[in-house]
């Protein structure tokens, strides 16, 4: 099967041809998982964290890919949840021990056996792969592939994080950045609290644009204050400025939840401008969001579908994904972009 290939860890700045296409064999689904053909593989910002080494794979070379629609193609022993030709995704979360508190819970993201799709496990840079049948999903007709595809991370995880913001109808959200997964909690705010005011920071026109286009009531730039304070912040930036700025920007009481795997480092030094009387005063409070839990994945997908959200996106080849990966470091976003596999539905 064709497939890209992470060799190397390394800055896009430094190798700006970081996978590889090759062909290799396709993977045998073991017990308990099934082998899935794919058709689209969206791609996100934690593949640059991956191959620039700040959450790097365990063991290489590593397909990555933690976005992916599919079929089902085949099945190992004990398998028995899908049948061959079924519609499946498989986002970031790719197992976990299935037995720990956290597991039982529905907490599965925060399980110290948690394996990510593409970093610990192969993911959907490639034509197949194998996934334990437990945590792959049904992906509503209501979406073709690519469609899909961007909903099981950016959509699930930026489901995960408007949760964790605590909010209720009617109270101001901000969202610093406005890439793949802040447009679709941005689409996802609009009908499920429809008296919330949504305001985007974002330090390109374009993103400003694009954010009123679709329903923002108010787009200024990272530093910028809004024009009024806000209940809760989404930073889905990878660095630390926007986290210092965002916090000036929170009421008292108001939460900022950072939905991002690992920060880059460049900038961190930021942080020292921290003022606590403006920014952490008054009961303010950070949050993190680590990984998804599989209802965030399901339950965002029924929501999308019945909504419904249809994501903006960007197709590229397989073989394209390393320009894919640079256009999203250079910041040339507007929606989502998805690796189109092969054309199913
Ligand atoms: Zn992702
Ligand atoms: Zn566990």
């Amino acid at each position: 099967m064709k497939a890209m290939i992470l060799s190397k860890i390394a800055l896009l700045s430094e190798n700006p041809v970081p996978l590889t296409f090759v062909d290799i064999p396709r993977p045998e689904p073991g017990p308990g998982e099934i082998l899935i053909q794919v058709a689209a593989c969206g791609v996100c910002h934690t593949e640059l964290d991956e191959i620039e080494g700040r959450t790097p794979p365990p063991v290489l070379p590593m397909i990555p890919g933690h976005q992916v629609v599919g079929q089902v193609a085949g099945a190992g022993t004990g398998a028995e949840r899908f049948v061959v030709g079924d519609r499946v995704g498989v986002a970031w979360i790719f197992s976990a021990c299935g037995t720990c508190d956290y597991c039982q819970s529905g907490l599965e993201n925060l399980c110290t056996e948690f394996r990510a799709t593409g970093r610990d496990a192969p993911g959907g840079y490639a034509e197949y792969m194998t996934v334990p049948e437990t945590y792959a999903v049904r992906i509503p007709d209501r979406f073709t592939d690519v469609q899909a595809a961007p909903h099981l991370c950016a959509g699930a995880i930026g489901y995960r994080s408007m949760r964790l913001t605590g909010l209720s109808n009617g109270q101001s959200l901000g969202l610093t950045g406005f890439g793949a997964s802040a447009h679709l909690v941005l689409k996802m705010v609009r009908h499920t609290y429809p008296d919330t005011e949504v305001f985007v920071f974002t330090r390109t026109p374009a993103e400003r644009s694009f954010a009123l286009e679709i329903g923002a009531v108010w787009a200024g730039d990272i530093h910028e204050e809004s024009p009024e304070n806000l209940h809760a912040i989404i930073d889905t930036t990878p660095v630390w400025k926007p986290v210092v700025e965002s916090l000036k920007n929170l009421k008292p009481g108001g939460r900022l939840v950072i939905n991002a795997i690992r920060k880059e480092n460049f900038d961190k030094a930021y942080l020292l401008n921290i003022d606590y009387p403006a920014h952490l005063w008054m009961e303010k409070e950070i949050k993190s969001v680590a990984n998804v839990a599989l209802s965030d994945v399901s339950e965002f997908l029924e929501l999308a579908a019945s909504i419904p959200i249809i994501p903006e996106i960007q197709t590229y080849d397989l073989a394209d994904a390393n320009t894919a990966l640079l256009e999203l470091k250079s910041r040339k976003i507007r929606g989502a972009k998805v690796l189109h596999v092969k054309k199913l539905r």
